[in-house]
């Protein structure tokens, strides 16, 4: 075993930037949905390309403030992957609406637009498509159904930012939802973006952020608080400059995994579809023989290796007892993204990793895979 630390997947990196904004808000007396998130929301808009950027208080807000938006209820179907994280689906339950399950493409992940299109009903109201791990969906195919059926298009670009599809940034297509967690591309503990060109929709999202109101007590419409911080903002406002160039150290280390790791029997690396810029938010394998077990002792042997891996997904997002007879939720088989949970790891590809860490990495699973018959079970 090589020496060094632990390996993280998602460490935080905040600078002196990060610093020094913190305390400008914290010195201003101003510290809610002030000229910081206002800051944030001109950098954002210039990253994605849209007319608006509305910061919201979490990815999940984002998502439930963009079906809002949309005026989505009971009723309406939203069709999107079942190969996501739980807020993709619990934000259109939570708008009152009912959810459908496109399969995934075995390739990267998101959602196959024919099995999109194949759902597509009287009751259809939007497509959710999730770049998952920061792989964009086929933003050019589902734009195309979209527009055939007069359908919205909201992006779940939680893991996404600063990725491309078509030549734009996802986010642009329709309403773009962002989440700037601590683990994400952009972090700043919790927070989110949604962005869009329809300065209707952008309106309509202000006003649901500030309890439906632009005034003091002036309420329009029934609201919420999805207001982000001035201090959330300082934190995140840094990194939206800086995302380019670590984006690209991340597709480097993805490059340079994928140069070592191709070809090993019964591994899949990740692939970027053409005309596409891959976030890698995550850099997720396949170990396609013998799942889910030779994956989970793969896991924990790079454990032990002080490389700490993950499962994102371990199940489809409706296989959990509280969707699974949700009357919100209709269950169609998505056998390739069942398979996709037994079978997939993430491993750290993030830009703060060293030559040494990568090659540690490589080591780690080669190791594993060259440990013998005792691994491979029969
Ligand atoms: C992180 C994430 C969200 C939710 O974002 P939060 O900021 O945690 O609310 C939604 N969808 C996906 C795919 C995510 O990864």
């Amino acid at each position: 075993m090589m020496g060094g630390g632990a390996i993280q997947l998602s460490p935080v990196h905040l600078g002196e930037e990060e610093e020094r904004l913190v305390l400008e808000v914290l010195r201003s007396g101003r510290l809610a949905q002030g000229p910081m998130v206002e800051r944030l929301e001109a950098a954002f808009r210039e990253l994605v390309g849209t007319t608006h950027a509305v910061a919201v208080n979490s990815g999940t807000s984002a998502l439930v403030a963009a079906l809002q938006a949309l005026e989505l209820g009971p009723g309406d179907e939203v069709i999107t992957s079942p190969f996501t994280f739980a807020a993709t689906l619990n934000a259109i339950i939570e708008v009152g609406a009912t959810a459908r399950f496109a399969d995934i493409l075995d390739a990267d992940f998101t959602v196959d637009p024919r099995a999109v299109e194949a759902y597509v009903g009287p009751r259809t109201a939007a497509i959710m498509p999730v770049h998952l791990y920061g792989h964009p969906a086929d933003m050019a195919g589902l734009a195309q159904i979209a527009t055939r059926h007069g359908l919205s298009l909201v992006e779940d670009a939680a893991q996404a930012h600063g990725a491309k599809a078509a030549g734009r940034a996802v986010g642009s297509f329709g309403l773009g939802c962002f989440s700037f967690y601590a683990t994400k591309n952009i972090a700043t503990g919790e927070g989110g973006m949604v962005t869009t060109d329809e300065e209707k929709l952008a309106d309509r999202i202000r006003l649901l952020r500030n309890q439906g109101t632009r005034e003091p007590y002036g309420y329009e419409i029934r609201g919420h608080n999805y207001r982000m911080s001035e201090l959330h903002a300082a934190v995140g406002l840094p990194q939206v400059s800086k995302l380019p160039d670590r984006n690209r150290r991340r597709a480097q280390n993805a490059a340079r995994l994928s140069a070592s790791l191709a070809g090993m029997p019964d591994l899949q690396v990740p692939a970027t579809a053409p005309g596409r810029t891959h976030a890698f938010h995550q850099y997720t394998i396949r170990v396609t023989r013998g799942a889910p077990e030779r994956r989970d002792r793969l896991a924990a042997r790079l454990a032990e290796l002080g490389i700490e891996t993950k499962v994102y997904y371990p199940r489809v997002v409706y296989d959990y007892p509280c969707f699974r007879s949700h009357p919100q939720v209709r269950r169609d088989p998505a056998p390739r993204a069942e398979a996709a949970a037994r079978e997939v790891l993430s491993l750290p590809v993030h830009p703060w990793l060293s030559d040494q860490d990568l090659d540690r990495i490589v080591e780690g699973v080669r190791s594993v895979a060259h440990s013998g018959p005792r691994n491979v079970p029969g």
